[in-house]
């Protein structure tokens, strides 16, 4: 990899997961570090990491406490991260959460000042984010470069909406063989997902219209 100076100073892998709704999953942590800056980050995966084979489900996860840990519904972020380990439980495959990518890397603060801007003003995500901090998107994708590197994986099924994650890990060296989407099928998120499409040039195919009382079901399901 070209010019990434993250470097891995410690791990550990292959903790079974003990969640009935994800059976034969393992989780592991990986702590890298630039300079003095240090960050730990998740990784859930099955069946193990040396049987993954070529090309593996690889999902770059960002973290989102709003939605994940107190079940927000502004973004579609935790059902992207269900549908992502509904996948890999499904075949096979690896999850990299990075805590450090609250907000877009903004962090949360800024990113409950972006919701009250929101909420107030009936601005976009993008737009409040802007106003609030001038930038809309902090996060990289150095750590999961190294982590990839390091479990031997170079050719991956890419699970994201996001065409700029691709084309990072391709300009890193790394052959995405597939992009898998994951698409929030709840309703209420249309207009959101749309400003994605528009601000950050994520492709999103929105089909049939969803079945919107579904989705929320299945997502409360989770979250319950
Ligand atoms: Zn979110």
């Amino acid at each position: 990899m070209n010019g990434i100076r993250y470097k891995i100073v410690d791990k550990v892998m292959d903790v079974p997961l003990q969640n009935p709704s994800y059976p034969g999953f393992f989780m592991g942590a990986y702590k890298t570090a630039m300079a003095s800056w240090v960050a730990e980050h998740a990784l859930i995966y099955r069946p193990s990491i040396e049987t993954l084979g070529d090309a593996p489900l690889v999902r770059i996860n960002s973290a989102c406490f709003t939605g994940d840990i107190f079940g927000d519904r502004r973004c579609d972020c935790t059902e992207q991260m269900f549908s992502a380990l509904d996948l890999i439980g499904e075949s096979a495959g690896l999850l990299i959460y990075h805590f450090h990518h609250e907000g877009r890397g903004l962090g949360f603060t800024s990113k409950l000042e972006t919701y009250k801007k929101m909420d107030a003003e009936g601005v976009s995500t993008f737009c409040a984010m802007r106003e609030v901090s001038n930038r809309n998107d902090l996060r990289t994708y150095a750590s999961s470069m190294v982590i990839l590197e390091d479990l031997g994986i170079t050719r991956l099924r890419l699970m994201t909406n996001n065409p700029l994650k691709k084309q990072v890990l391709e300009e890193n060296g790394f052959e995405v063989v597939e992009t898998v989407p994951i698409v929030s099928k709840r309703k209420e998120l249309k207009s959101y997902l749309k400003s994605k499409c528009a601000e950050q040039g994520h492709l999103i195919d929105f089909g049939e219209e969803s079945s919107g009382d579904a989705a929320e079901a299945s997502l409360w399901k989770r979250m319950a």
